[in-house]
């Protein structure tokens, strides 16, 4: 049994830029940018970055929905991009996404059982007396209740509908879920809700998860170890106290600067960046942070700093650390 469930090493992901009559490629968006990481199993990995950062990328790579560009991916020690379409699919049910918006990915005309259920027959993970117990079981265990087996998507409210998109990927029995921005959506009592739940799922069925935010105070609930992403590229990854006690990257610090403390007398000193995040399709010379870097120096447009160990579990890119 290898240590990593996810063991991610150089990923890249790049996107065409395609311009003219002839619908040429004259650039690639570079979206992951040599990524690695691993994941053990029952952690939760939290990734943060700016939109457009690439973490989403990063997740559907990492569980092949999208294709990679370079790069190795292993599941479990599997190499995920050596499976042929039979193998990968057979596989599929123990990885699984949870999106932002599940309403999107929902039928208005389904009734939740079946929505829930189809993955099931789809797979021929049950028998089709048994899917209905089955999808019972998950929807009490995601804080639903029987009687929603028969409900539409419409007449839920968007917290119910994240049970039902967490109900949806859990009835496969996953072990590893990719959950991109899955409180994004939600007022911020419902998100804690939510948090609450991944956590409790997580302590009785053992899952791993790679949760992927903006919002560097929503992974800090639910997060051991945590990687910041700017432009494609991961700059800092930490066990989460020492990336909340002590920032080394000036953009994490930029980050955590935002967040509120719930302790008055703590006070952060703001960090404010300038200007907006880089086009992927043209990122900066050098570091691609010293287009907003308060602390750049000449060296960091020109050279870009290598994604080093620092010590303990501390991986950094910048120059100056
Ligand atoms: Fe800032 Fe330079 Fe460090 Fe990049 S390498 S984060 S520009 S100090």
């Amino acid at each position: 049994m290898p240590e990593a469930l996810l063991e991610i090493r150089h990923l890249k992901k790049y996107f065409p830029v395609k311009s003219g009559f002839l619908n040429r490629t004259v650039g690639q968006i570079k979206a992951v940018d040599d990524i690695s990481l691993s994941i053990r199993p029952g952690e939760t990995f939290g990734l943060v970055g700016e939109s457009g950062s690439g973490k989403s990328t990063v997740g559907r790579t990492a569980i092949r929905l999208t294709e990679k560009t370079d790069g190795e991916v292993r599941f479990k020690g599997i190499d995920l991009y050596g499976l042929n379409a039979e193998e990968l699919r057979r596989l599929r049910p123990k990885m699984q996404l949870i999106f932002q918006d599940p309403y999107s990915s929902l039928n208005p005309r389904v009734r939740i059982g079946d929505a829930i259920g189809e993955a099931l027959l789809d797979h021929g993970l049950a028998p089709k007396e048994e899917i209905r117990d089955r999808v019972l079981d998950v929807l009490a265990a995601c804080g639903l209740s029987a009687y929603h087996i028969d409900r539409f998507p419409h007449e839920f409210s968007g917290g119910q509908r994240q049970r039902i998109g967490i109900a949806r990927a859990l009835v496969l029995n996953p072990e590893l879920i990719i959950a991109d921005e899955p409180v994004s959506a939600l007022d911020v009592s419902i998100q804690a809700q939510i948090i609450n739940l991944f956590r409790k799922l997580q302590e009785s069925r053992g899952l791993t998860y790679l949760f992927i935010s903006h919002d560097l105070s929503v992974v800090e609930h639910l997060c051991s170890r945590i990687g910041v992403m700017y432009l494609g590229s991961m700059v800092e990854t930490a066990p989460r106290d020492d990336l909340f006690r002590n920032p080394l990257h000036p953009y994490t610090k930029a980050l955590l600067s935002a967040v509120p403390i719930p302790i008055p007398k703590l006070k952060r000193e703001r960090i404010v960046l300038s200007g907006d995040i880089p086009s992927p399709a043209n990122p900066p010379s050098g570091c691609k942070f010293h287009t907003r870097c308060p602390f750049a120096v000449e060296r960091c447009k020109e050279q870009a700093p290598e994604f080093r160990h620092v010590g303990g579990e501390r991986f950094v890119a910048c120059h100056l650390v």
